[in-house]
C-alpha cells in the first residue's frame, strides 16, 4: 500500500505545532516594529530578547553579567538562517578586530557550502585557507590540524555534525588545539542543534551557527552565538539591529518560533534521540540487506536520525525521482548539489570512487516518523534499487559491471 514518508529531515523539517502557536500572534495582532518606541514596538523587542535568552540557555551560553545572573543577550545574534550565520561568523571574524591581523583560516573539506564558499571568497581577498582532510568516516584529521595551526591562524571552523553523512566531529579537541595557538573556534552546528546535546562552554565553542528550520522551527531565521569579547565586522549595513550585526527590521515571529522550537527540541532531547536512533538502526539494517550497498559515515558516532548509503550501479537522481513516485522524500548528496552532475564533495572527501559516489542516498528521520514509515522505506528502496539496476547498462548478471561503469563516468 502506498504511503507518504518524509525522510529528508536534514534538508528541512515540518514546523512544530508549538512553534506555530508561539509565532501566530506575532504574525497577526502584534505587528509593531521592534525598533519603535511606542508600546507595541517595545513589546516586540522584549519578546525577541526573551527568545534570545531561551536560545542562550539551550546552548548553555550562561554568562552571569549581573547579580541576577542574567544572560548577556548580545551573545545571540539573530540572522536570516544558517547560511547567513556562517557567513557572518567567518567573514565577520576574519575582517574584524578579534582576528588581530592574523590571515590564516582552517576549515574542512566536508563543510556546508555556506562555509566552503565563504572561505573561497576570503582566499580571493588574500586570506590563506587550509581545508582539512577527513578519514573514510568523515572525521577531520586532527594531526593535520595540529600541523597547520600557527601564530597566524585566526579561526578554525569545523562543523559539529555533517549534513550528508551525519558524522559528529570531535569539537572539544578541535577547540583545545585552536585555543593553544590563540585562534578562535567556530562551529556550523546547523545539523546538530536540537538533535544532540550542545554546550558551548563545555565544548569550548567561541561561535556557533544554528538554523530554526532544521529543528522544526520556521525557515529563514537562524542565530549566531558569539562568545563575549569577540567583535565581528558586519556584513550588512543598515539600521543597526542585532548590535549592528544583522541590520534589517527584525523577524519577530521568526525569532520567537526559533526559540519555541529550540526549547521543545532540547527539553525532550534524550528521549527523542533514543526513539529516532532506534528507527534509524532498523532502517540501516534493512537497507544494508540490499546487495552491493555501502554505509557512509560513522555508524556509531553520528546524528541519531541520519542514514546514508551508496548503491553500486545506481544513479542517485533516478533513485530520488522513483522514490518520489512511491511517496518517499529522500535526498542524494546534499540538497544543494542536486542539479549538478558532480558527486557530492563530502563523498569525494571520504574517498568514495567517483563511479559509485553517484549512487548515494541520504534518508534522515525525525520524531514524526514511525516504524511503519521505516518498513515502507526499506521495502520501497529495495524495490526501486532492483528496478533501476535491472534497467542499468552497468548491471549484469546480478552484479555491477565495473568495466562498463568506469567507461560511463570517464
Ligand atoms: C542547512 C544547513 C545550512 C544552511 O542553513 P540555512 O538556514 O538553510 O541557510 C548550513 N550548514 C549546514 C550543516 C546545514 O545543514
Amino acid at each position: 500500500m502506498k504511503r507518504f514518508v518524509y525522510a529528508d529531515n536534514a534538508a528541512t523539517t515540518p514546523l512544530s505545532e508549538t512553534a506555530f502557536a508561539a509565532m501566530k500572534p506575532w504574525l497577526t495582532e502584534h505587528y509593531g516594529n521592534p525598533s519603535s518606541l511606542y508600546r507595541i514596538g517595545r513589546e516586540a523587542k522584549m519578546a525577541i530578547n526573551e527568545a534570545r535568552m531561551v536560545v542562550g540557555k539551550c546552548l548553555n551560553a550562561a554568562m552571569p553579567v549581573n547579580e541576577a545572573n542574567d544572560y548577556a543577550p548580545g551573545e545571540i545574534i539573530f540572522t536570516g538562517g544558517g547560511s547567513q550565520a556562517d557567513n557572518l561568523a567567518i567573514r565577520g571574524f576574519m575582517h574584524g578586530p578579534t582576528a588581530k591581523g592574523r590571515r590564516h583560516l582552517i576549515t574542512s573539506k566536508i563543510e556546508h557550502h555556506a562555509v566552503l564558499y565563504t572561505c573561497e571568497a576570503l582566499e580571493k581577498e588574500g586570506f590563506r585557507v587550509t581545508y582539512l582532510d577527513v578519514d573514510e568516516q568523515g572525521h577531520v584529521d586532527l594531526e593535520q590540524l595540529e600541523r597547520e595551526l600557527s601564530e597566524d591562524t585566526a579561526l578554525v571552523s569545523i562543523m559539529a555534525a555533517n549534513n550528508e553523512i551525519g558524522t559528529i566531529e570531535p569539537l572539544r579537541k578541535i577547540a583545545d588545539l585552536a585555543h593553544a595557538v590563540g585562534a578562535k573556534f567556530h562551529t556550523d552546528a546547523v545539523q546538530a542543534v536540537g538533535h544532540m546535546p550542545i554546550d558551548v562552554q563545555q565544548m569550548g565553542i567561541d561561535m556557533l551557527s544554528l538554523s530554526a528550520h532544521k529543528f522544526r522551527g520556521p525557515r529563514g531565521v537562524g542565530a549566531l552565538y558569539v562568545k563575549k569579547g569577540i567583535v565581528l565586522e558586519p556584513l550588512v549595513y543598515g539600521g543597526g539591529q542585532e548590535r549592528g550585526l544583522s541590520s534589517g527590521t527584525e523577524n519577530t515571529a521568526g525569532c520567537i518560533g526559533l526559540a519555541a522550537a529550540m526549547q521543545e527540541a532540547v527539553e525532550g532531547l534524550e528521549d527523542k534521540m533514543a526513539y529516532v536512533k532506534k528507527l534509524t538502526d532498523r532502517l540501516v539494517e534493512g537497507i544494508m540487506q540490499i546487495p552491493y550497498t555501502h554505509y557512509t559515515g560513522d555508524p556509531v558516532d553520528r546524528l541519531p536520525g541520519t542514514a546514508s548509503f551508496v548503491f553500486e550501479a545506481i544513479e542517485g537522481e533516478g533513485l530520488i525521482l522513483r522514490l518520489d513516485m512511491a511517496g518517499v522524500c529522500g535526498s542524494t548528496g546534499s540538497a544543494c548539489s542536486t542539479g549538478s552532475l558532480d558527486p557530492s564533495h563530502v563523498l569525494m572527501a571520504i574517498g568514495l570512487p567517483h563511479e559509485i559516489a553517484h549512487g548515494s542516498l541520504r534518508l534522515t528521520l525525525g520524531e514524526q516518523n514511525t516504524e511503519e514509515d521505516v518498513d515502507y522505506l526499506i521495502e520501497t528502496v529495495t524495490d526501486v534499487v532492483a528496478t533501476l539496476r535491472a534497467m542499468s547498462p552497468v548491471w549484469k548478471d546480478g552484479k555491477p559491471d565495473l568495466t562498463a561503469a568506469s567507461e560511463l563516468h570517464k
